[in-house]
């Protein structure tokens, strides 16, 4: 035998040897001479048997490959099944049991206002293989701390958006909320993720702070109550007229409180603007008006940079002039009213009391 006589060229290694031990080394050298060093050479056993036909064919480069009939590449052996190449399935019909990670929970507005589109909430799951989550959102009363609402999002699959408008049956109930989403996973493991959530209840039938010019919504005889928003007027003794003050002074107006901040002022009747300035005694920003009734009026305390007229400016009852303040004086934000029959500059002790003026016009101050 040589190596010539192989059709491959090469030395069939497991070629039946029954000769001689002699002849047996022979052909180990010679399989070692013309296939390298192969890792199969060292496992033959070089039994007089029956070989199987290419039972282990050795490669080009040396090596040893599975064999198989057809196949003149390698494959990879988990498609390798009966001799029949099989192709491969990916989607399980079954989720996977494996965690599933909440990678996104957002709702697209933070308030829902009467009237508009519901809201949505998005979704999202992912995990390293397919799975699915049972979803539900719970809606809970800040205030009470109780669900009022359940929404089922249903079966949620990793790595899919899913938006879902937030249920109508929350828009008639104005409220401050948490959303609450709970996911059960294949696993049984909860997810839990909250977000803030309000209903905002329909907007007052007349609006609270109209810009200039103002339709005045509660005149009376020519006369507009000059604070247009959320006010105190009636309760606190401390903003009448003539109550005392420091260093001896008399308080020499009507304050009405605009605690909860700047609403708009107005101009209490039809007037001409007679001065603008910043006053330093303690009174900040201030208009006076003289009034077509012969009665100067001054509002003092206006917000900064708050002021729409100027001197010389006609205006008409309820035409918004500026925002209430707290300049001049560390206070709470009010507008000082104060009403002088003589020409404002004159004396200031010639000041009346604006209480029957300002208690017989409609005013939106809640106490
Ligand atoms: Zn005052």
């Amino acid at each position: 035998m040589s190596r010539a006589t192989h059709p491959l060229g090469l030395v069939p290694c497991t070629t039946p040897v029954k000769t001689t031990a002699v002849l047996l080394a022979a052909v180990i050298l010679s399989c070692a001479a013309g296939v390298g060093a192969s890792p199969a050479l060292g496992a033959e056993t070089p039994t007089p048997t029956t070989p199987a036909p290419a039972a282990v064919t050795a490669t080009a480069s040396g090596g040893a490959v599975a064999a198989s009939p057809v196949a003149t590449t390698p494959v990879p052996a988990a498609t390798v099944q009966g001799g029949t190449p099989r192709v491969p399935r990916k989607v399980p019909d079954a989720p996977a049991r494996v965690r599933a990670v909440l990678t996104r929970f957002a709702v697209s507005a933070p308030t829902w206002t009467a009237g508009a589109a519901a809201p949505t909430i998005a979704v999202r799951l992912d995990a390293p293989r397919d799975t699915s989550a049972r979803v539900q959102v719970r809606v809970e009363d800040r205030t009470s701390r109780r669900v009022v609402l359940r929404q089922s999002l249903g079966v949620v699959r990793s790595g899919v958006d899913v938006t879902a408008a937030i249920t109508a049956r929350l828009a008639g109930r104005p409220g401050s909320y948490r959303l609450r989403l709970i996911a059960r996973d294949q696993t049984g493991r909860r997810i839990v993720k909250a977000r803030s959530f309000a209903v905002a209840a329909p907007a007052p039938a007349a609006p609270a702070a109209p810009v200039a010019p103002a339709v005045p919504s509660a005149a009376k005889n020519g006369y507009v109550f000059p604070v247009q928003g959320p006010c105190n007027f009636r309760s606190l003794g401390a903003q009448r007229f003539h109550s005392a003050r420091e260093a001896g002074r008399a308080h020499n107006g009507q304050d009405i409180g605009t605690f909860s901040g700047f609403p708009p002022v107005v101009a209490v009747t039809a007037a001409t603007v007679s001065q603008v300035f910043y006053d330093d005694a303690g009174g900040g920003w201030t208009i006076v008006f003289a009034g077509d009734d012969r009665i100067d009026y001054g509002y003092l305390h206006l917000k900064a940079g708050s002021i729409v007229v100027r001197p010389g400016q006609r205006v008409s009852p309820g035409q918004r002039v500026a925002d209430a303040g707290n300049t001049g004086g560390d206070y709470e934000p009010h507008l000082h009213f104060e009403m002088r029959p003589t020409p404002w500059s004159a004396h200031r002790a010639d000041a009346v009391d604006p209480m029957p003026l300002l208690a017989g016009l409609p005013n939106p101050c809640e106490g």
